[in-house]
């Protein structure tokens, strides 16, 4: 038995399918095998163990293996050295909050992310920790330099961001924080690793929501962040064995298999998402659309360089309509879901926006309410007819 040791020598390709599988050393298996165990048999002498630490397989909180595979094929992935695998995107945004913020310390966040990072670092750590924040246009390169302080200890920027699919230069965003010694983490969610990976463009701490792209099935949560080891020990320590966001094994079992096809549902979503952009330009009912790969997007030029594999599957886009018209639009719809979330096989659709309290960040044109739109793997023609039957459908001319 000749073990793969597949490493980032390997294609993209070969290491999603290959990364972090090899044969089962007890059965032969050609499938690491999902282990739904708590505890893990411990030495003669097990005094010299640490109950805190991760290197010894104690107990499924501290590390378990199926979440040992998956960490090895998402480092793998990003070209990251080290990664922990969390129980969902938000344990990970939490974990990495968590880990290096503390009393007295100032966060920069762009003023476009998921909602849960807006929360945690606009109210909660604010309110328990007396952690200072400044939300600033993380598209404006101006605008970040202008908001740090000397007391800066991490800039968090989410690019494309959720839900306004805003760009943020990671590379230019790295050099800011690192010359004031504070850290750079990015969330990648929208993009994946197949489009883009943080690391390589100096980002100290990459985070996933497994749940999206990477999973890919809708069906199993889970979140990650990649880094150098030292930074990712100490999120294991702080957020997975000693606040408890561990990831259940069948989960990480389920997303270690989602992610296998990851590079070959990328290429579709790209290829799907920047068509129905162009569609959705043409029509005179859409007041605005917002895509990467569209060259109208402001920094249009900053996610070619960044985002190699492609735009991402998730756009966001207005009508000239009324709140009504918006949801009878979705109603009528019969082939994407009305649904939250992304990055799923099927194609999900929200309309958001209208009575959101962060509508003050937002460009001028979100105001109106807008739709995020997470392109599945249906046929792009047959995703383009059902808004176009929609929108007939429900009067809007
Ligand atoms: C969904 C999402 C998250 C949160 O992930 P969960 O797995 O749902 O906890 C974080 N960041 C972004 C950009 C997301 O889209």
């Amino acid at each position: 038995m000749n073990p793969k040791n597949i490493d980032a020598a390997f294609g993209f390709l070969t290491r999603a399918v290959h990364g972090g599988n090899e044969t089962d050393t007890e059965t032969g298996a050609i499938r690491r095998p999902i282990t739904m165990a708590n505890s893990y048999e411990l030495p003669y002498d097990p005094s010299g163990i640490n109950w805190s630490g991760s290197d010894a397989s104690i107990y499924t909180r501290n590390g378990g293996a199926n979440q040992r595979y998956l960490q090895e094929k998402l480092a793998l992935l990003h070209n990251a050295p080290d990664c922990v695998v969390l129980a969902s995107g938000v344990a990970a945004l939490a974990g990495v909050f968590f880990t290096f913020l503390k009393s007295g310390d100032h966060v920069v966040m762009s003023d476009s992310t998921y909602i849960a990072a807006y929360r945690l670092i606009n109210e909660l750590f604010p309110e328990k920790f007396g952690v200072e924040k400044t939300l600033a246009d993380s598209a404006d390169i101006e605008a970040v330099k202008a908001a740090v302080k000397p007391n800066t200890k991490l800039v968090h920027i989410e690019t494309p961001s959720n839900p306004t699919i805003k760009i943020s230069d990671i590379e230019a965003i790295a050099e800011i924080a690192h010359a004031n010694g504070a850290l750079l983490s990015a969330d990648n969610t929208f993009a994946s690793p197949y489009n883009q990976r943080p690391f390589e463009f100096g980002a100290d701490l990459t985070i996933e929501s497994l749940t999206k792209y990477i999973n890919g099935h809708g069906d199993a949560m889970g979140g990650a962040v990649l880094g150098e080891k030292a930074l990712i020990d100490r999120i294991r320590g702080q957020a997975m064995v000693n606040l408890g966001g561990a990831i259940s094994p069948f989960n990480a079992w389920l997303i270690m298999r989602g992610a296998v096809t990851l590079p070959l549902r990328m290429r579709q979503h790209n290829e799907s998402a920047q068509k129905i952009a162009e569609f959705l330009q043409t029509l005179p009912q859409v007041r605005f659309v917002a895509y990467p790969g569209l060259p109208e997007h402001k920094n249009h030029g900053i996610a070619a360089r960044q985002m190699q594999g492609g735009f991402g599957g998730v756009l966001a886009f207005g009508l000239n309509t009324d709140h009504d018209g918006h949801n009878r639009f979705v109603d009528r719809l019969r082939i994407i879901t009305n649904a939250v979330s992304l990055g799923h096989d099927e194609s999900l659709i929200v309309f958001l926006g209208e009575n959101d309290e962060r509508q003050y960040l937002y460009g001028d044109a979100f105001h109106g309410g807008f739709f995020r739109l997470s392109a599945g793997l249906e046929d792009t023609d047959d995703l383009i007819y059902d808004m176009e039957q929609a929108l007939k459908s429900a009067g809007i001319v």
